[in-house]
């Protein structure tokens, strides 16, 4: 049976800004299935991280709606927004964000703090392993290179058993090898876990890895079949 975890329905968004409106997506509905991975590619200001942020709940559609396991987004105030991304979505962006004033350990766990889950150390360190760097979870970011800390921006993404994990354009910032490697291991602890990866990129080398490929263009989202 194939779940549809992410349901956008007719979605529009237009931006206002002064007297302009600007239309980034017009009556759009597209369906992602659990278990997949799309990879969403579009030219710079086509739309790609502002779909992100309607799947997310970050920002709302100006029509339609967006039905994220089961939740319908547009009903939900703000702060149950908020608690909704917190639980079902891990998000990992091109430049880490992690926080400069936390070690690598304390970074993983924070996921779970904002949940008020347990603290899972143990299940912390055996992901930083299987990310290679087990013995760095008492470092401060600013000590690993650009391919560690997205290694740790993983494994802060994934501490909390999402079911949606966003990356925006998340090897923007690494070298094509360093890139390669991220995205086969992200690859391979998602299809572990029958995750959901929705990842915006502008490397079509990098979309290859997707079961699908979508393309952000005339305020739609087009299938790339091919
Ligand atoms: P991409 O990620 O594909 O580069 P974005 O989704 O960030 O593009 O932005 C799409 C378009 O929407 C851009 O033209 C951008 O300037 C505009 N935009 C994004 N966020 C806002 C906002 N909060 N207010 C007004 N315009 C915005
Ligand atoms: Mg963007």
């Amino acid at each position: 049976m194939t779940s549809e975890i992410i349901q956008l329905k007719n979605i529009s968004k237009v931006y206002h800004e002064g007297g302009d409106q600007h239309a980034i997506f017009n009556q759009l509905s597209v369906n992602f299935i659990q278990g997949q991975t799309s990879a969403i590619i579009g030219r710079s200001g086509s739309g790609k991280s502002t779909l992100l942020n309607l799947i997310s709940g970050i920002d709302l559609p100006t029509s339609g709606e967006v039905i994220v396991n089961g939740n319908r987004m547009t009903r939900l105030d703000e702060s149950n927004r908020t608690k909704l991304r917190r639980k079902e979505i891990g998000f990992i962006f091109q430049a880490f964000n992690l926080i400069p004033t936390l070690t690598v350990l304390e970074n993983i766990l924070l996921p779970l703090e904002l949940n008020h889950y347990d603290k899972k150390t143990d299940e912390a360190i055996e992901l930083l392993n299987q990310v290679g760097l087990a013995n760095r979870y008492n470092s401060f970011p600013d000590r690993l290179s650009g391919g560690e800390q997205q290694r740790i921006a993983i494994v802060r993404a994934l501490i909390h058993e999402p079911k949606i994990v966003l990356a925006d354009e998340p090897t923007g910032n690494l070298d094509t090898k360093t890139a390669e490697t991220i995205l086969q291991l992200l690859e391979e602890l998602i299809c572990d876990k029958n995750l959901t990866l929705i990842l915006v990129t502008h490397s079509m080398e990098m979309a290859q890895l997707a079961d699908l490929i979508y393309e952000v263009r005339d305020n739609q989202l087009m299938l790339n079949s091919g």
